[in-house]
């Protein structure tokens, strides 16, 4: 099985919901650079030109690249030393970032190691996803809209109390469409398809249909 498993998708498409099955079912790590940011949003004590570039991600806009790099690239080398594999989450958004992480990899003779799988959703969809769909304030579960869901008043997992995220407000997300939608994401799936590391599943599908064509991929 491949080491790295890249998860590429529209904001709302699953790729936190199936990253997280695969940690569990192989133990990989997990590399969300959106949690990173939000972890990193809690430090009070963080350079100045971190806290700069964090206000990009309150407007729904993308933060700068250097700052992915900088907390991407030393997770991903704590695991790989620790003899694991990782799941990327929503670790690559610009075409930049989809050159600049291929050529750690090979830096690293991780190139062979690479397995890019998209969750492909419209962005009409994402837009209802997003709008409509809550994460717990202690463990950080994400909650989809989904009929056996909706009405929930607390975590199913830890019993903690469920919350719209800052940047799910209807504004926010009209902009993170713009950003990170099915326009921005075509010419990062266009260089992974001509590398012949690409695969895709219809992420409209159940989470458990998603969860088995994934798994899959990975055998
Ligand atoms: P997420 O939780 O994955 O939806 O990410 C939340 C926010 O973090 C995004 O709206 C962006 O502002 C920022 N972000 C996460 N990953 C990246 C990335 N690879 N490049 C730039 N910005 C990112």
């Amino acid at each position: 099985m491949k080491k790295i498993i890249i998860l590429l998708g529209v904001p709302g498409s699953g790729k936190g919901t199936q990253a997280k099955q695969i940690v569990i079912k192989y133990n990989y790590g997990h590399i969300s650079t959106g949690d990173l940011l939000r972890a990193l949003a809690e430090n009070d004590n963080m350079p100045n030109e971190e806290k700069e570039a964090l206000k990009n991600m309150k407007k729904g806009a993308l933060v700068p690249d250097w700052l992915i790099y900088r907390l991407a690239f030393r997770e991903i080398s704590k695991y790989i030393n620790n003899n694991q594999g990782v799941v990327l989450d929503g670790a690559i958004r610009n075409l930049k970032q989809a050159e600049k992480y291929q050529e750690y990899f090979i830096n690293n003779n991780l190139a062979n190691e690479v397995l890019v799988i998209e969750i492909s959703l419209s962005d009409e969809e994402s837009f209802n996803r997003l709008t409509k769909r809550r994460v717990c304030q202690n463990c950080g579960e994400i909650i989809p809209y989904l009929k056996s869901t909706k009405d929930l008043v607390s975590c199913p997992k830890c019993n903690g109390k469920l919350v719209i995220r800052k940047d799910d407000s209807e504004e926010i997300i009209k902009q993170r469409i713009v950003e990170q939608g099915n326009i921005a994401l075509k010419p990062i799936l266009n260089y992974y398809d001509a590398l012949g590391l690409l695969k895709r599943v219809d992420g409209g599908e159940d989470i458990g249909e998603v969860t088995s064509q994934i798994n899959n991929f990975l055998k």
